[in-house]
């Protein structure tokens, strides 16, 4: 779990709950022998920024480019995404799955807002919470789009994405007590 900024502890919390072992990583010495890591939702660019200033980014970029399975959510998926188009030029992230974000995509305005989702291979909606959510767009075939939301206007933009082992959310899982998510990345690793 990287523990440098955002919601990891209701992350920990979930992993607990389905028996997980979950190991805080805020420093380059964390990341030995890790099985998987999450990346919270919280600010993209201060976890990026926290990764540099820690050591901490190139050690995980190479764990990840010799697969390491990952979960981001929120920023955690914008930090994975190959291109985040509306970012700070000195944001970094890690490139491990093929899709480009918007950050903030439904709007600074109406920043957050609930919605069940239907999410392939889950027999009943699951509870989206979206806080400044980024959208994300599938650049490569490879990429597998299991869930997405619907714009007043009709378009749509894919909000849970999967490319191998890597699994982003726009939404916010940890902050539901659903825990099927969870339990499906676990599934997945
Ligand atoms: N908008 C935030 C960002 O750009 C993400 C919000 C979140 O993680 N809840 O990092």
């Amino acid at each position: 779990m990287l523990a440098l900024q955002g919601a990891s502890r209701e992350h920990t919390t979930a992993f607990e709950k389905l028996g997980a072992n979950v190991r805080q990583v805020r420093q380059p010495q964390d990341l030995p022998d890790l099985d998987a890591i999450v990346i919270p939702g919280g600010e993209s660019t201060t976890i990026s920024m926290l990764l540099e200033s820690s050591n901490t980014f190139d050690p995980l970029a190479e764990l990840l480019a010799n697969g390491l399975p990952a979960l981001g959510t929120c920023a955690g998926m914008i930090l994975l995404a190959k291109e985040v188009l509306d970012g700070r030029p000195d944001q970094r992230c890690f490139g491990q799955i093929d899709i480009a974000v918007r950050r903030n995509a439904f709007g600074r305005q109406v920043a957050s807002f609930e919605t069940d989702l239907d999410i392939e291979n889950l027999d009943d909606p699951f509870p989206g919470v979206f806080i400044r959510a980024p959208g994300a767009l599938a650049l490569e075939p490879s990429v597998e789009v299991l869930a997405s939301v619907k714009f007043d206007s009709g378009e749509e933009t894919p909000v849970f994405c999967r490319q191998e082992n890597v699994l982003v959310t726009s939404f916010h899982p940890e902050l539901t007590d659903d825990l099927r998510l969870h339990q499906f990345f676990l599934e997945h690793l």
